[in-house]
Order: structure tokens, then C-alpha cells, then sequence
């Protein structure tokens, strides 16, 4: 994943999003699961409960927090974490193993906790930022989204604050100004030119 002498890259086998709350990013991982079914992207397993429209298996595995305990005693996560103080979010450890070994383009959406777990175990990693193209437009989008109310919108405001920091420790970013456009440069970056 290191920028070669003329600037291009390697395709990058695993890559990892990560980026600030409500910058957009499940939305680019919704988009590349549409448009790109050649890139597999990680189904993680998560304590909150199912939003309208989501599908168990499909958008996250949705488990108990006794369910969640025996996969990190079993360690079957890759890494996990406790995401705006209120639900745990962890990546299941062998399907990212099996889509590696039969060389399969693997998406991580992840928080950046997460995202610094999986440095540590897995730096070879592409490590990619997605950015807000601004912190006026980052509140907008947060609430504009209207799935919190407003003590937990200012909760993970706070949170963005802080991640956005966190922008140097990454390989790459993407500007997320428009869905389709950030998913086609993430997805350029994981395939073969
Ligand atoms: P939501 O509940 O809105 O779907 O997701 C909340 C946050 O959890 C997002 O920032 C998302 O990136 C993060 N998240 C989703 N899955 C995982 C995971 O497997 N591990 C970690 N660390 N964070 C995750």
C-alpha cells in the first residue's frame, strides 16, 4: 500500500474506512455494495438494536450482549469497540480471513477506534479517511440525518470534533462531497488499473 516511484499505488487488498460520525460513510459502503458487488464489504456484528429497513445478516449481525461477550472471549473478532458510549460494534474475525485468501477486494466501515485495532494487528492494511468537505457541512449532515435526538447530536458533535483530529494517522482521505464520487475513488484505490 506504500506510493511507488511514479506515484501510483498497488491495489490494496483490505481497506479500511474510517472517518468522523455522520460524514457519510455508510452510506459509501451502502453505495459500493450496489454498484461494486466485486468488492466484499465486512458484515459486523453489533449490541444496538435493528433501524427500520436493515436487515439482519445483511447490514449487521445484530446480537445480544451475551452473544457479543462470547465472541470476544472466543475471539472472533478482529477488533470492537464501544461506538458514542451507547452500543458495541466489533468486525468478525474469519470472513475478512476468507475473502483475504481467495483474494477478494475487503471493505472495513469501521469507527476509528477500530480503525487503530486493526493498524496494530494488520498494518499492511490501506488505511482511508473519509472527510466532511467542511465542519459546517459535518453538523448539517448530522442534523440533517434526524435519527438522534438532540442530547446525542451533541454527543457525537463532540465525538466528530475529536476523530476529525485523527486524520494524519491514515494513508489516504476522501473528500466525501458527493456519495457515488467518494465510492468510485475508494474502489479505484482497492482494484487493479
Ligand atoms: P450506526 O449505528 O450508525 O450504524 O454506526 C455507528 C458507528 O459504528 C459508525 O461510525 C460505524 O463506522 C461504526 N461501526 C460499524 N461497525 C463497526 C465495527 O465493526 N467496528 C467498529 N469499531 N465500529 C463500527
Amino acid at each position: 500500500s506504500e506510493p511507488t516511484a511514479t506515484g501510483t499505488r498497488a491495489p490494496a487488498r483490505l481497506v479500511v474506512l474510517a472517518g468522523p460520525t455522520a460524514v457519510g460513510k455508510g452510506t459509501v459502503a451502502a453505495t459500493i455494495r450496489e454498484d461494486h458487488p466485486g468488492v466484499w464489504i465486512s458484515v459486523s456484528a453489533t449490541t444496538r438494536p435493528a433501524r427500520p429497513g436493515e436487515v439482519d445478516g445483511v447490514h449487521y449481525h445484530f446480537v445480544s450482549d451475551a452473544e457479543f461477550d462470547a465472541m470476544i472471549a472466543e475471539n472472533q473478532l478482529l477488533e470492537w469497540a464501544v461506538v458514542h458510549k451507547a452500543a458495541r460494534y466489533g468486525t468478525p474475525r474469519r470472513p475478512v480471513e476468507e475473502a483475504l485468501a481467495a483474494a477478494r477486494p475487503a471493505l472495513l466501515e469501521i469507527d476509528l477506534q477500530g480503525a487503530r485495532q486493526v493498524k496494530a494487528n494488520m498494518p499492511e492494511a490501506l488505511f482511508v479517511f473519509l472527510a466532511p468537505p467542511s465542519w459546517s457541512e459535518l453538523v448539517r449532515r448530522l442534523v440533517g440525518r434526524g435519527t438522534e435526538d438532540e442530547r446525542e447530536r451533541e454527543r457525537r458533535l463532540e465525538t466528530a470534533r475529536i476523530e476529525l483530529a485523527a486524520e494524519a494517522e491514515f494513508d489516504v482521505t476522501i473528500v466525501n462531497h458527493e456519495v457515488h464520487d467518494a465510492a468510485q475513488e475508494l474502489v479505484a484505490l482497492m482494484k487493479a488499473q
